[in-house]
């Protein structure tokens, strides 16, 4: 019973063909950072007729990488949300096709969801983690706490007020002079700077629940960087500002990742996604909160952290299993589709 899964909801155009046992037989992602670097960020048109170039060679590709034919899939999953609709419609439209003349099954799958349950693949974990358990998803688009509470059940306990934690990141390496995407460039410069140089504001730290925010801790940077002369920042003061701007990150997160464990006594362990999950501050710092709280972090492989088609594929399998049917091939793309109750059909009529 093999799965296909395609994904291209923002820049990356990936697929992947999973065993019914969710084993990857093929994995193929190819990032779109080259071209939309010209930009200093994702440029939606761009990004589709990119996907469109991409996805049918890609396809071939896996097949032949897994050893088999497209007659050979029993199912055929794609992101059909949240995300950038040009490229939703043009993984959902190619799936749907697929699906039209081999007869497998097409999955609709959400995005969100995906990467909830990436964690549960096989491999990833000594024991794949049991129900209920706290999400920590934090990439370029999203920033969110979620109970996951069974395959197509979950509760979202916190999310971003403004801007997403990936998004902070980019937009701070901006300022500092980074390229995009700044995540990594960020990191390493932080590396080699004093995070006690500048004090910065932790948003929300201490206050009830867990959601986020991420405006004041930028304009803060921006207010320091636009009071020197234009292009003068200095490589020391650079990565003092990095650094800083990491350490106010790294506890407000903490900060928000312990409210949401006291508002999930019955979490299982914490589960973190997403590219921001690969800052090493971060990570580790996460993990201390958790073993805090007397629970284990699982931090999946940066490869399936960032977005990819294994997850979706495996989210297809999960929800097959768990009783789901499989989705209509009239299912609606939707660029908004929060990962909240019941995570329902597509099917016109329905959504
Ligand atoms: P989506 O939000 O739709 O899942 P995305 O492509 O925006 O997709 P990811 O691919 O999961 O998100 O992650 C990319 C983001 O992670 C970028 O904003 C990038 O700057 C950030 N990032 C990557 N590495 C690091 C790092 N080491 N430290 C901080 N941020 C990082
Ligand atoms: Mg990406
Ligand atoms: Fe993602």
């Amino acid at each position: 019973a093999m799965m296909l899964g395609i994904e291209s909801s923002c820049d990356e155009t990936a697929c992947a063909v999973l065993d019914g046992e969710g084993r990857v037989r093929a994995e193929i992602v190819a990032s779109q950072i080259a071209d939309h670097a010209p930009f200093g960020g994702v440029v939606p048109e761009i990004a589709a007729r990119a996907h469109l170039a991409a996805l049918a060679p890609m396809v071939r590709a896996a097949l032949a990488e897994a050893g088999i034919a497209a007659r050979d899939l029993s199912g055929i999953a794609a992101t059909v949300g949240p995300g950038l609709i040009g490229g939703l419609i043009v993984g959902a439209g190619f799936a749907k096709g697929m699906a039209l003349a081999t007869g497998a099954a097409f999955y609709a799958i959400n995005h969100l969801e995906a990467h909830a349950l990436t964690a549960r693949l096989p491999g990833i974990a000594a024991r794949a983690p049991d129900f209920p358990y706290l999400l920590l998803l934090v990439s370029g688009g999203h920033t969110a706490l979620i109970a996951v509470e069974a395959v197509g059940r979950y509760r979202r306990l916190g999310t971003t007020l403004d801007d997403a934690a990936g998004e902070v990141f980019d937009k701070v390496a901006k300022l500092l002079g980074l390229g995009y995407p700044g995540g990594p460039a960020l990191e390493a410069l932080a590396a080699e700077g004093d995070p006690a140089r500048f004090t910065l504001p932790r948003p929300l730290l201490g206050r009830a629940g867990c959601d986020f925010s991420f405006s004041g801790l930028k304009t803060a940077v921006a207010q320091i960087v636009s009071r020197l002369p234009p292009g003068s920042l200095p490589r020391g003061m650079a990565a003092d500002i990095a650094a800083s701007f990491q350490a106010a990150v790294v506890e407000a997160m903490a900060d928000r990742l312990s409210h949401a464990l006291a508002m999930m006594p019955d979490a299982t362990c914490v589960v973190v996604a997403g590219g921001v999950a690969s800052n090493r501050a971060i990570r580790g710092r996460l993990e201390a909160t958790a073993t805090a709280g007397g629970l284990t972090l699982i931090a999946p492989p940066l490869r399936l952290c960032t977005d990819n088609a294994t997850m979706v594929a495996w989210a297809a399998i999960e929800r097959r299993r768990a009783g789901y049917s499989s989705d209509d091939l009239a299912a609606h793309c939707r660029p908004r589709w929060p990962l909240d109750g019941a995570v329902q059909s597509l099917i016109a009529g329905k959504a």
